[in-house]
């Protein structure tokens, strides 16, 4: 079988003092006729992205509704990786030409994986991003199986020659799921296209309450000063979420704010081997500026840390110019931190109403990440603005709903809250 994440166990009943009361009976309301129900999701790496962090606080509550749900990743080496990490980019627009080789690569790990899974054993199978897409090939007919694809990245306006090549294996899904109306890929209208947009867990160790003096003392051990004033941006190491772009900003920011400070945070995923490379010439950069600091989960930044940061912070930064929805965003603002960030994806629509400043360049990074600074007021009500907005719309419950719904409407369930 495929490796399976073991999540542990979370009570949907600890979110009733964040949500309140109704929000979780409607849950278990929903998730009546589906007790039993097994369920798997399916990725790439149990570690580093967005994906993850979601399955991660997804699944237990999932399991808690009384749904038989699991997550499992696929296996995969450097080629295969390579392939798919390619595959994300032209997805994302860049520039490709399929070849034959890639074509190969990608099947073969595909079918590999599909062989271990038994998809019959299950009633729903979700597949997250392209890297698994290919495995419903393995799909018998007679299997009463039903298969969902949930697309986290922006396929707006994808490389038109993979995307065709996917689109061969994405047609046969039940159900395919976006994370905006906006990213559908052109032409792609199938009345199964559902709009899912994902969101953070606050009672992960994440984003729990963190008291600022413990906050300081997790950072001072990871070798910052806390109470030297910083931004920060934590993110994959990838050229989409531009970190160069943000140390250009920064170092401009300082030429006004020289006590100013950048902690770029970065993680390492498995299916994501070009990190690497963005990471060594980053450390390249570090060595010059003793006010900037590189922080990897390799050296010890984990969940908690990442709470740290995003608590500590004057700004977040997020400076992507791709992006599919972004949740270090909705992280930074659930923690009234002000966020600066690119015109991409699903960042506009999670600091909507003013939860923190957009920017389309660099030289507007660096004007706002000044702006940010020296008017505290403005940062404050920045912060307010993007919590509530976090509260209201990106909080785990409202995902889980989503979800819930979803699975009802592929199995054939009325929409009605109470009835089956
Ligand atoms: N992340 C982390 N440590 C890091 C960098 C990122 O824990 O050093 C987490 C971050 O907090 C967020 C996720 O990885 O939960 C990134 O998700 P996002 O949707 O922002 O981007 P993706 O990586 O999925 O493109």
């Amino acid at each position: 079988m495929l490796q399976l994440v073991d999540v542990g166990r979370q009570s949907l009943d600890a979110y009733k003092p964040i949500v309140g009361t109704e929000i979780i009976e409607e849950l278990r309301d929903l998730a009546k006729p589906l007790k039993g129900l097994k369920v798997a999701h399916i990725n790439a790496t149990p570690y580093g992205g967005g994906v993850s962090e979601l399955l991660r606080s997804l699944v237990p509550l999932e399991k808690n509704l009384g749904l038989d749900a699991e997550w499992r990743i696929i296996f995969g080496q450097e080629p295969f990786f390579k392939v798919t990490k390619t595959f994300h980019d032209a997805l994302q627009g860049a520039q490709h030409r399929l070849s034959s080789e890639e074509k190969d690569t990608y099947v073969t790990y595909n079918y590999a994986n599909s062989r271990e899974l038994k998809a019959a054993d299950y009633d729903v199978v979700i597949i997250h991003d392209p890297q698994p897409a290919a495995m419903i090939e393995t799909m018998e007919a007679s299997h009463k199986t039903k298969w969902v694809w949930r697309c986290h990245i922006d396929t707006s306006q994808p490389n038109p020659e993979v995307w065709a090549y996917l689109r061969n294996y994405i047609v046969h899904y039940h159900r395919v799921v976006f994370t905006m109306q906006e990213f559908v890929p052109p032409g792609f209208s199938r009345a199964e296209v559902e709009i899912i947009p994902p969101a953070i867990d606050p009672l992960s160790p994440k984003n729990m309450e963190l008291e600022p003096g413990m906050a300081e003392r997790i950072l001072s051990w990871l070798g910052m000063f806390p109470k030297e004033p910083f931004v920060t941006q934590i993110s994959r190491f990838d050229t989409w979420k531009d970190p160069f772009g943000v140390v250009k900003a920064y170092q401009m920011a300082r030429e006004e704010i020289p006590e100013l400070h950048l902690a770029l945070v970065g993680s390492m995923a498995l299916d994501d081997p070009t990190g690497w490379d963005v990471y060594k010439e980053l450390t390249e950069l570090d060595r010059a500026d003793n006010n900037l600091q590189i922080f990897t989960n390799l050296t010890g930044v984990s969940n908690i840390e990442v709470n740290a940061f995003q608590r500590l912070a004057k700004a977040v930064i997020q400076k992507s110019v791709r992006e599919g929805f972004g949740l270090v965003v909705s992280e930074a603002l659930w923690k009234a931190t002000p966020v600066i960030a690119g015109r991409a994806g699903g960042i506009p629509m999670q600091v909507q109403g003013g939860g923190g400043i957009l920017v389309d360049s660099t030289e507007d990074c660096a004007a706002a990440i000044v702006e940010v600074f020296k008017d505290r007021a403005l940062a404050q009500e920045l912060g307010a603005v993007g919590r509530a907005n976090v509260a209201e719309n990106y909080l785990i419950t409202r995902l889980l709903r989503d979800e819930l719904m979803m699975l009802r409407s592929v199995l054939g369930y009325s929409s009605d809250r109470k009835a089956a």
